[in-house]
């Protein structure tokens, strides 16, 4: 799950990082004006987005006084992200910038752990500085269980910054980033720009945090954070019952039990030259209306032309499986061909219920399964 800037920074103040002080969000342009009123001199005001790149989209502007945040507001309140519309801004003071770092730990999954990069050259092109200048970004892995040392932290900082007082803000920076990291359970947690201002303080001007979708059952207040406006209807529907579901493009909708088995179908699909039109996941229990809203949410794309299922019953009871289906098929009206092959745990118990219900296609074989589905979608 993503969380917005003004979120994140929330998180880092609880963790001592340091963020520019005050500040609000606003969905209106009136709002808008009327916290920039409270902070008086001058603002920025900043789209929140779950988007890079605001900046160069027009999504962030310094604004003079408090009309002038207004219309600011009211201009940003209008555009849309990559594809994101905003419907909130952040109005805090603006500060000045002596300069600009990039700080962010990211999930090294070829190194199996959380990787520190930093570079003396942050700010709306660290994109390009990475492609085009690697060794401007230095690396540094470190374990979770036993965090990061001190002097881990001071030698990162002496990197990009030669001034050792301010090297020393931005080291404190680093170690309350890591803690800060591990605390949350993020995947990602990033301070593009960490500024230094003319006074010689270190703040973070910019923040970003994705957390771990698997350990938020332990973060009800992150949880809290979430922005429904970011989520679509079939985002939300399969999240409440237990399903994970991830939206594509194509034409065949998949019902499958096992992220395994979910991943090596759309694979065949693929190889049959279909395209899927979704990862979608049942998981281990067999309760009927997983299947009901499997159909419901798959049903809403326009563009699914046929539908298979590919149950192997393990935990997930064939019979049970084949109950939902029906269910499915009725309270949806579903009337696109579905291709089904479902082997395992009670599996004839399973077919006999489906034999009951025309217009089915079954199938032994995932090969053949797949096939048919291809074939049934492009007719
Ligand atoms: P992003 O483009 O989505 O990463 O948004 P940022 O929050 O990083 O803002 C983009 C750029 O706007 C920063 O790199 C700064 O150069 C500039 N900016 C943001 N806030 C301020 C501010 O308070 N004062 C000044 N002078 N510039 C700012
Ligand atoms: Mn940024």
């Amino acid at each position: 799950m993503n969380i917005h800037e003004y979120q994140a920074k929330e998180v880092f103040r609880k963790h001592g990082i340091p963020v520019p002080p005050g500040g609000d969000v606003a969905s209106t342009p009136e709002a808008a004006k009327a916290i920039a009123e409270a902070i008086g001199g001058q603002v920025v005001v900043k789209a929140q987005v779950h988007s890079g790149g605001r900046g160069k989209a027009g999504g962030v502007k310094l604004a003079d006084n408090p009309e002038d945040a207004r219309q600011k507001a009211e201009a940003i309140l209008q555009l849309q992200i990559q594809g994101l519309p905003v419907r909130r801004v952040l109005v805090a003071p603006a500060l000045d910038i002596a300069h600009e770092y990039y700080l962010g730990i990211v999930l090294d999954r070829a190194a199996k752990l959380p990787a520190i990069m930093i570079s003396r050259e942050g700010g709306v092109d660290i994109e390009e500085v990475a492609r085009t200048k690697p060794e401007a970004l230095s690396k540094q892995h470190f374990d979770p269980e036993r965090g990061l040392r001190p002097y881990e932290a001071r030698m990162l900082a002496a990197k990009v910054e030669p001034n050792g007082k301010l090297a020393g803000k931005i080291a404190r920076v680093i170690e309350k980033l890591v803690a800060a990291f591990a605390s949350v359970d993020a995947s990602l947690a990033e301070i593009n720009p960490l500024v230094q201002t003319p006074d010689g303080d270190i703040i973070a001007l910019d923040a970003k945090i994705n957390l771990d979708d698997n350990a938020l059952f332990r973060h009800a207040d992150l949880e809290a954070m979430r922005d429904p406006d970011t989520e679509t209807d079939a985002d939300r529907d399969a999240r409440n019952i237990g399903l994970s579901f991830i939206k594509l493009d194509g034409s065949i909708g998949c019902v499958v039990n096992g992220a395994g088995l979910a991943m090596a179908t759309m694979d065949l699909v693929k190889h049959f030259g279909g395209e899927p039109a979704n990862f979608l996941d049942i998981g281990g229990s067999s309760k009927p209306e997983k299947v009901v809203t499997a159909i419901r949410i798959i049903t809403s794309d326009p563009k699914v032309k046929a539908i298979l299922f590919n149950i192997f019953g393990g935990i997930t009871r064939c019979d049970d499986v084949a109950r939902g289906l029906i269910q499915g098929i009725q309270q949806t009206g579903v009337k696109l061909p579905i291709v089904i092959r479902l082997v395992g745990t009670n599996e004839a118990e399973g077919r006999k219920i489906l034999e009951e219900v025309s217009g089915l296609h079954p199938a032994e074989t995932m090969d053949e399964a797949v096939k048919k589905v291809v074939e049934l979608a492009q007719a």
